[in-house]
C-alpha cells in the first residue's frame, strides 16, 4: 500500500514564522524540491529611507519551506484475535524551500552607501540560511518506524495514514518552536553574532545604517 496523499505541512520560517503552520494535503513524491531565491526589488529615495525601511519591517528576508512526510512500504497483516497490524516507515524530508532576499537600489548612491547596503544584505543572508540549516537538522532524511494495530485491513490504513500526519505536526511544532526561538535569540538577525551562544548559526549582526 503506498499512501496517495502524503500529509504536508506548510510552513514560513524566517521572519514569515509568525503564521502558524497550516498541515495541508498535498500529492507529493519529492523527497526534497527545489531551493529559489525571489528578490524584493525596491526603489527608495535615498540612503536613509532605505535603512528606515529595513528598521520598520522585520520581514525584509525570508526563508520559506514545506516539509513534506511519505509513508514508505506500508503493509498491513493480520495479527490474529480479528486485528489487522499496520507498519510502515515515515519519511520526512524538506520541500520545496525559497529564500526572499531584498534587492533595493536609490539614486545617487555613494560607494559607502552601497558597501554598507551589501554588507546589510548579506548578513541577512546568513541569517535566513540559518533558518535553513536549523530544519535541514531537524528535518533532513528523518525516518522512523510506524506500527498501528486496528480492526480492520482498511482501518489500519488509515490509521497508518494518521500516525504519519501525526508525526508530521510533532516533527513540524518542533522545528517551529526551534526557528522562533533563533529568531528570538538573533532578533531576527540584528544580534546574528549571539546566535552560537544558544547553539544556533552565528554571523555578522545585520544592520544597515546609512553613512
Ligand atoms: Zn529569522
Amino acid at each position: 500500500m503506498q499512501s496517495r496523499a502524503a500529509p504536508e505541512a506548510v510552513f514560513c520560517a524566517g521572519r514569515a514564522f509568525r503564521a502558524a503552520v497550516m498541515p495541508v494535503l498535498i500529492l507529493t513524491l519529492a523527497a526534497s524540491g527545489p531551493e529559489t531565491t525571489r528578490y524584493d526589488v525596491r526603489h527608495f529615495s535615498d540612503c536613509r529611507t532605505a535603512s528606515i525601511y529595513a528598521a520598520s519591517h522585520p520581514t525584509v528576508g525570508r526563508y520559506l519551506y514545506h516539509v513534506t512526510a511519505k509513508l514508505m512500504g506500508a503493509r498491513t497483516a493480520s495479527a490474529g484475535n480479528g486485528r489487522f497490524q499496520g507498519r510502515g516507515t515515515a519519511v520526512l524530508a524538506l520541500g520545496v524551500s525559497q529564500f526572499q532576499l531584498p534587492r533595493w537600489t536609490w539614486p545617487q548612491s555613494s560607494a559607502a552607501q552601497r558597501a554598507a547596503y551589501d554588507s546589510f544584505a548579506a548578513a541577512l543572508r546568513v541569517h535566513e540560511v540559518g533558518h535553513r540549516t536549523i530544519a535541514r537538522a531537524a528535518i533532513q532524511n528523518q525516518v522512523l518506524a510506524l506500527t498501528v494495530l486496528a480492526r480492520s485491513r482498511e482501518a489500519a490504513e488509515h490509521a497508518l495514514r494518521s500516525a504519519l500526519a501525526t508525526q508530521l505536526r510533532a516533527t513540524s511544532d518542533e522545528l517551529l518552536q526551534k526557528e522562533e526561538l533563533y529568531d528570538r535569540v538573533t532578533e531576527h538577525g540584528k544580534r546574528q553574532s549571539d546566535g552560537p551562544l544558544y547553539g544556533f548559526p552565528g554571523g555578522d549582526d545585520v544592520v544597515f545604517s546609512c553613512p
